[in-house]
């Protein structure tokens, strides 16, 4: 198993085997690849790109893919995944990107949601390609990430949103397709509290059961702006990987933080919990004692 950091800031937490920048979250921001690190971009949500380029932004029956439209869970802008232009210059900053780090780890590499997109070029493709609505919407999607492989020399990492299933309907994501083109997937279950730790390892079951290749769980602990109420405790986020890790999880995990500071501070908490990491401990299996062994070892990692 190996541990990941997920940070926004190029800075690298101790005690961890491998990190991951994000050097374009879904503002559109870009920022400085790292030679030491992994970089993680979200393609079509693009907040940024979105102001620079309004027609660009997917369309729906139920409105355009925007922050405030509360017919989807979308907190930035999405654009069409067919735009030419954009998917052009993606390609060449994501080859670009990969040559200055250690390999690509994408997210938002599909349909922004169910009923996407509508705009009038998706329409015309669409019913020239014959297909399904849902088979056209997956062969655009696959195609992309054909072309994306193509240009990663390096590692690449699909993301998956947690949802075994109706990610096809939704986002046009097969996960058989992607999995012949990914090294490894990421499937993100980011909340900001993991009380009920039950969901999130039946969902760990299921993508166990469904997932042709490995796949890494992403976990929220701290992220920009937070403020420290608003996040999951230590309890919960140790809780919650035990459970993920007893239900099959043995590819690894990757904690989200902010930056490095944040982690330290989840860390130091972590290791404090001396009587919750001897319960969990009863839990079983190898994942999860390699994941509190990891735990243990920031004694000596933390500087
Ligand atoms: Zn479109």
């Amino acid at each position: 198993m190996k541990f990941g950091s997920l940070t926004f800031q190029p800075q690298k937490p101790s005690g961890f085997d491998f990190h991951v920048f994000r050097v374009k979250p879904e503002t559109g921001l870009r920022l400085q690849p790292q030679q030491d690190m992994h970089s993680n971009l979200a393609v079509f949500a693009d907040t940024q790109t979105a102001k620079d380029h309004p027609e660009w932004i997917s369309q729906s029956p139920l409105g355009p893919a925007k922050f405030g439209n509360n017919n989807f869970n979308i907190y930035w802008s999405v654009l069409c995944p067919t735009q030419p232009d954009y998917r052009e210059e993606q390609l060449k900053y994501i080859a670009e990107v990969d040559r200055q780090s250690q390999g690509i780890w994408l997210n938002s590499q599909y349909f922004a949601d169910h009923s996407h997109c509508t705009c009038p070029r998706c329409q015309h493709l669409y019913q020239k390609s014959g297909l399904s609505w849902l088979e056209w919407r997956r062969k655009i999607v696959t195609e992309y990430v054909t072309e994306i492989r193509a240009i990663v020399k390096k590692d690449l990492v699909l993301s998956l949103q947690p949802d075994p299933v109706s990610s096809l309907e939704r986002y046009g994501v097969d996960f058989n397709d992607f999995a012949k083109y990914t090294d490894q997937f990421n499937v993100v279950m980011f909340s900001k509290n993991y009380a009920t730790p039950w969901y999130w390892e039946m969902l760990t079951r299921a993508f166990k059961k469904l997932l042709k290749k490995p796949f890494y769980i992403s976990l929220y602990v701290y992220g920009p702006g937070d403020a420290p109420q608003d996040v999951p405790t230590p309890t919960e986020l140790l809780t919650v990987t035990t459970r993920c890790a007893r239900a099959g999880a043995d590819t690894g995990f990757l904690y989200l933080t902010d930056g490095e500071k944040e982690m330290t501070a989840f860390q130091r908490a972590a290791l404090e919990k001396t009587e919750l990491r001897e319960r969990l401990k009863t839990y079983g299996g190898k994942p999860v004692e390699e994941f509190l062994n990891w735990v243990k070892n920031w004694d000596q990692t933390l500087s």
